[in-house]
């Protein structure tokens, strides 16, 4: 590979020269969604930012093998030991089976990440479909002896590990940082430290969820289901581990405690985390109530929306910000850009409409420069500032300033084929479909052409009455030596 793509490894807390471990293929696992509610901005993120690190990758060459899953049990309240299944409890509230939550909630997570152009990964395992994987992985964690049972349940014995490992390198915690934080919670007693998380968990009689183990009827614990998932489908050593940087603790600590507990070596190269999308300042989320659904961003139905934002609105507002930075939301960031993204398409437009001529002008070399962004832990918001620079020298070649030739008009589109559509997935907006955008800008083409044929019989109040009501229609005609150009102005 010529390119030295460089990511930043949260396990190292240093940017890296990403080396597969067998080029040329690579393996990749991100935690996906808890499929018991709409998805909401906060989703948006990891799901583009590791679509765009799937993007690259494939496009650099190398094969991918990406793993994201559906998490559709063992997830409890306030991401603890104790209380209700997530599902369960949603399942409860409305009378449903919690399979028909977890149907039902799956098909919308898909529908809204097809709209933002989010590609399906190559595997999307259900934890509930991996009870046998999980089962075996604690076995193996209780047989090196990291783990104990205690009334039918499960735990991951902290304590004991730390001792001969390090718990808390991902996060940088120590174990008196945990124990500090660690709530009191009902059923704390069955643990011999309150660090000890569940590896399996024995079933209340209420509790819907449940499957049959040697140790009691019960369902996994939380972080089991990546660890098992992650070496089924990956290995027990693979490339990257992505998610959100709200799971590094306890959900990424406690998942590298079980691969190392159970296989005595760490199972992840790359461990890679997106920063959180922020309402005034506080991470988006629903166990926190104060969440937008992207089916509100879209719709524009929602208190706090001023309008509705295109799906490509929000995939590119996302994408405006390096993925390890926040992201605060607002109505005045999303329209900057919704502004921004259309100046980029419209400059991809005009790319068609400039006449070539003999170039007097170099171009600088924006694909190295947008390659070198890319290659610097994925730096979309430099790779756009490029792509804008690149639009000055469109929008000038189209006003006659300077002179393009045919190879720089070519390298000019594939610049953003290549960037803007194929790595950063931005893809035409759809207004009602594309061959009626096609249909439509004909029509106005059509038009331009009878005032043309009017000018030239000296007809000026056809000609100006043609020029006057398109503009009343928000179109921005102008005319040069070659003919009449137009844009909408939105
Ligand atoms: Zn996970």
């Amino acid at each position: 590979m010529e390119h030295k793509l460089t990511v930043y490894n949260t396990l190292t807390r240093r940017k890296e020269i990403f080396k597969p471990l067998a080029a040329p293929h690579v393996g990749m696992y991100v935690c996906g969604p808890t499929v018991y509610g709409d998805p909401h901005l906060g989703h948006a993120r990891p799901a583009i930012t590791f679509d765009i690190l799937f993007r690259y990758l494939t496009h650099l060459g190398y094969k991918v093998r990406y793993v994201r899953n559906i998490t559709d049990v063992g997830h409890l309240e306030h991401d603890a030991d104790e209380g209700e299944d997530k599902i369960a409890k949603k399942a409860r509230l409305e009378q449903l089976e919690p399979m028909e939550v977890v149907q039902y909630y799956t098909l919308r997570y898909h529908k809204a990440m097809e709209a933002l152009n989010v590609l399906p990964p190559s595997i999307e395992p259900h934890a509930s479909g991996h009870i046998i994987e999980q089962i075996q992985l604690v076995k193996e964690i209780l047989a090196n002896g990291f783990a104990y049972e205690s009334q039918g349940s499960i735990y991951f014995d902290v304590n004991k590990y730390n001792s001969k490992y390090n718990y808390g390198k991902l996060s940088g915690r120590n174990l008196d940082d945990v124990l500090n934080t660690t709530r009191e919670l009902d059923g704390q007693e069955e643990k011999h430290n309150p660090a000890d998380f569940a590896l399996w968990k024995k079933a209340q009689p209420e509790h819907i969820m449940r499957w049959p183990s040697p140790w009691s009827d019960g369902f996994p614990g939380w972080h089991c289901e990546c660890t098992a998932m992650g070496r089924k489908y990956l290995g027990e050593h693979f490339d990257i581990h992505g998610g959100g940087m709200d799971l590094i603790f306890p959900h990424h600590e406690c998942e590298i405690a079980q691969a190392v507990a159970s296989q005595g070596s760490d199972m992840v190269h790359y461990w890679m985390h997106n920063n959180m999308i922020t309402i005034n300042g506080q991470k988006m989320g629903k166990s926190l109530g104060n969440f937008i659904t992207l089916n509100q961003f879209f719709t524009g139905d929602h208190e706090k929306l001023e309008q509705p934002y295109s799906p490509m609105t929000i995939r590119f507002f996302i994408l405006m910000a390096h993925y390890r930075g926040t992201v605060d939301f607002s109505n005045e960031a999303l329209q900057a850009a919704e502004k921004a993204m259309t100046r980029l398409m419209d400059a991809y437009g005009t790319i068609d409409r400039i006449s070539p001529a003999t170039s007097d002008t170099e171009l600088p070399d924006f694909k190295a420069l947008c390659y070198e962004a890319m290659d610097d832990d994925l730096n979309t918001p430099i790779v756009i500032s490029h792509l804008f620079d690149a639009c000055k020298y469109i929008n000038q070649a189209a006003d006659g300033k300077i002179q393009l030739d045919q190879a720089q008009k070519d390298s000019l589109k594939s610049l953003f084929d290549t960037f803007l559509f194929e790595i950063m997935g931005i893809k035409e907006q759809q207004g009602g479909g594309s061959g009626r955008e096609e249909a439509f800008s004909k029509v106005v083409d059509m038009l331009l052409e009878q005032r043309a044929i009017a000018k030239a019989n000296k007809d000026w109040a056809t000609s100006d009455r043609i020029r006057n009501e398109l503009t009343a229609l928000g179109f921005e005609i102008k005319d040069s030596k070659d003919g009449a150009t137009w844009k909408l102005n939105r």
